[in-house]
C-alpha cells in the first residue's frame, strides 16, 4: 500500500490531539468568563459572542484561534508528544479500486432489433460509469482536486484459459473462443450442446463475446488481486457480461464465465493462506446456480444468496442440461466437505423491499459470516432486486444496498470487491451503484426509512435460520428444543406437594419416616412412609 500519497488530506495524531484538548479547556475558560459577564451585567449577546469567536478549528483548517491561555502551564503543545508511530491510518486514507472498460461494451445482440432491446443492454456499465463521474466517485479529465479523492482505476485484462478453466471445462472455453470467427447469421442459430437442447437458455451472442466475457472476468480477478495486494482497501468491478448463471459447461442467462468463482478461485491460487476462506455474498434478485454448483463442496468458499425463489418458478427454474429440479432453495447447502458452506435465502415472493433485506442480514448473513472469519469478502451484485427494476419486482433503495456493503465491510478487515452482475433499469443501477460506490469510498450510508420486516419476509428468514441452525451454532434459538429435551433439573410438582405434606404431618403430630425395604424405591414414595 503506498502510504505516502495523500499526505496532504492528512491530520497527524499530535495535531488532532492538541486541538482537540485546546478545545476543552478553552470552552471552559469562555464559559467560566461568560458567567462572570453575567454576574458583571453584561448582556447574553456579549458572553455568545464571546464563546464563539474563541471556538477553535483543527490546525489547517484555514483560522487560527487566538486565545490567551492563562494556565500555560497545561498546555498540551508545551509536552514533547511521543513520535507518530504510523504516518496515517492505512485503510481510511487509502482509495477505492474501480474497473470499467469501455470494451466491456461491444458484447451486444449479433442482429439487433430496434423494438425489443435485450434487458442486458450495453449501456448497464457505462450508466454506473457516468453516474459515477456524476457523484464526483470516479475521476474524469477536469475534475478537480487530488486524485486521492477519487476512485483508483484498474484495468481489466482478458482471463486465461488456465483461469477460466478452474471453474469451467476446457470444452466450455473452446466453444466461446468459436464464436469470433462466426457471422450474425451463424450466430443466432448457434448452440453450446447442439445434441442435446435446442435453444439456448436466456443469452445472446456476438463475435465480440469472448473478448467481452474474457475482460469481465479478468476484471473481476484484477478487483479482487488488487485488493489483496494492498493497492486499494475495496473495489467496484463494472463488469459485464454477468456471470452467476454460468454453469461448468453451460452458457446460461446472459451469463458465459463465472466471474466471481473464478476470481474467488484465482486468488485463493495465488495468495495461498492470505487469502483462504472466501465469502461470497450474492443480493442479485435471482440465485446464484453457477456460484453454487462452482463452489458446492468447498468449505473454503461460503456462498449465500439472497433471491426470489418464488418455489421455483422463478429464473432460474430448471437446468437446461440435465432437467434438474430448482437448487436456489433453502435445502441446499452444500456437500461433502463443503456441507453447511452453502446458504440460500430464498423469498417466496416478490415485493422484498430493505427492512427484509436487512432483517435477513441481521438475523442470517452477519452471524454466519462473522463465524466464518473470510479473508476476503466477494459480493455478487446484482440490482435488480432495486426499486424500478421490472425483473426482479422487489423494492431495495439505495440506502438498502449501502447498509448491506457497509455491514459486509465489518468482515475481512473491509477487503471487499464488488462485482456487477444483473440490474436492467439503468436508472435504478446507476443510483445503486453510485450508494455502493460512495460506501465503499467511507461516507455513511443514508437513513432508511422503514425497518419492519414484512410477515413473508420474516417467515422466509425463519425457516432458513431453523436450516442452517444445523451447521452453525450462532443461529440456535433451536437449540432451545435441545435443551427441553434433556432430563429437567427442576422438581415435579407432585413430588413439591408431597414433601410439604410429609413435614406439616412431622411437625404437627410428630411424626418420622419409616424405612422402606425396597431395591428400588421411587422418588415420589421417599419419606412418605410415616408413623407416629
Ligand atoms: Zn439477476
Amino acid at each position: 500500500m503506498d502510504l505516502d500519497n495523500g499526505a496532504d488530506v492528512l491530520m497527524h495524531d499530535g495535531d488532532i490531539l492538541a486541538s482537540t484538548e485546546n478545545y476543552t479547556q478553552v470552552t471552559e475558560t469562555s464559559l467560566g468568563s461568560a458567567v462572570k459577564s453575567d454576574y458583571d451585567g453584561l448582556t447574553a449577546r456579549a458572553s455568545g459572542k464571546a464563546l464563539l469567536s474563541a471556538t477553535p478549528t483543527l490546525k489547517g483548517a484555514g483560522l487560527r484561534r487566538e486565545a490567551d491561555l492563562r494556565e500555560s502551564q497545561l498546555d498540551p503543545r508545551l509536552e514533547i508528544p511521543r513520535p507518530a508511530k504510523f504516518k496515517h491510518l492505512p485503510y481510511a486514507t487509502a482509495q477505492t479500486g474501480l474497473v470499467y472498460d469501455v470494451r466491456m461494451r461491444f458484447h451486444v445482440e449479433a442482429i439487433p432489433s430496434e423494438v425489443d432491446v435485450h434487458p442486458e443492454d450495453p449501456r448497464r456499465i457505462h450508466a454506473i460509469y457516468e453516474a459515477f463521474v456524476h457523484a464526483g466517485l470516479a475521476w474524469q479529465a477536469g475534475a478537480e482536486g487530488s486524485p486521492n479523492y477519487y476512485m483508483g482505476r484498474i484495468d481489466a485484462r482478458k482471463v486465461t484459459k488456465d483461469e477460466v478453466c478452474l471453474v469451467h471445462t476446457e470444452r466450455h472455453w473452446d466453444w466461446i473462443q468459436t464464436l469470433s470467427s462466426k457471422t450474425a447469421e451463424q450466430l443466432v442459430g448457434e448452440l453450446q450442446h447442439p445434441t442435446e437442447y435446442s435453444q439456448m437458455d436466456s443469452v445472446y451472442l456476438s463475435p465480440n463475446t469472448p473478448y467481452c466475457a474474457a475482460l469481465s472476468a479478468g476484471g473481476a480477478i484484477e478487483a479482487c488481486r488488487a485488493i489483496m495486494l494492498g493497492k486499494v482497501k475495496n473495489v467496484f468491478a463494472v463488469i459485464r457480461p454477468p456471470g452467476h448463471h454460468a454453469e461448468r459447461e453451460d452458457v446460461k442467462g446472459f451469463c458465459f464465465y463465472d466471474n466471481v468463482s473464478i476470481a474467488t478461485k484465482a486468488c485463493q491460487q495465488e495468495f495461498g493462506e492470505r487469502c483462504r476462506k472466501v465469502l461470497i455474498l450474492d443480493w442479485d434478485v435471482h440465485h446464484g446456480n453457477g456460484i453454487q454448483q462452482a463452489n458446492y463442496d468447498d468449505p473454503n468458499v461460503l456462498y449465500i444468496s439472497l433471491h426470489v425463489h418464488s418455489d421455483g418458478n422463478f429464473y432460474p427454474e430448471n437446468s437446461y442440461r440435465d432437467r434438474r429440479p430448482p437448487y436456489g432453495d433453502l435445502l441446499h447447502c452444500g456437500e461433502g466437505a463443503g456441507l453447511g458452506y452453502n446458504v440460500n435465502i430464498p423469498w417466496r415472493r416478490h415485493g422484498m423491499g430493505d427492512a427484509d433485506y436487512i432483517y435477513a442480514f441481521q438475523q442470517i448473513v452477519m452471524p454466519i459470516a462473522t463465524d466464518f472469519r473470510p479473508d476476503l469478502v466477494v459480493i455478487a451484485a446484482g440490482f435488480d432486486a432495486a426499486e424500478g427494476d421490472m425483473l426482479g419486482g422487489c423494492h431495495v433503495t439505495p440506502a438498502g444496498y449501502a447498509h448491506m456493503t457497509h455491514m459486509l465491510m465489518s468482515l475481512a478487515n473491509g477487503r471487499v470487491a464488488v462485482c456487477l452482475e444483473g440490474g436492467y433499469n439503468l436508472e435504478s443501477i446507476a443510483r445503486s451503484a453510485c450508494a455502493v460506490g460512495k460506501t465503499l469510498m467511507g461516507e455513511p450510508p443514508d437513513r432508511l426509512e422503514d425497518l419492519k420486516p414484512t410477515k413473508y419476509g420474516v417467515d422466509d428468514v425463519k425457516r432458513v435460520v431453523r436450516q442452517q441452525s444445523k451447521f452453525w451454532s450462532c443461529l440456535y434459538p433451536k437449540d432451545l428444543s435441545a435443551r427441553l429435551a434433556r432430563p429437567l433439573q427442576g422438581e415435579r410438582m407432585h413430588d413439591v406437594v408431597r414433601k410439604w405434606q410429609a413435614k406439616t404431618l412431622w411437625d404437627e403430630h410428630e411424626m418420622s419416616p419409616l424405612f422402606v425395604h425396597r431395591e428400588k424405591l421411587s422418588k415420589s414414595f421417599e419419606n412418605q412412609v410415616l408413623a407416629t
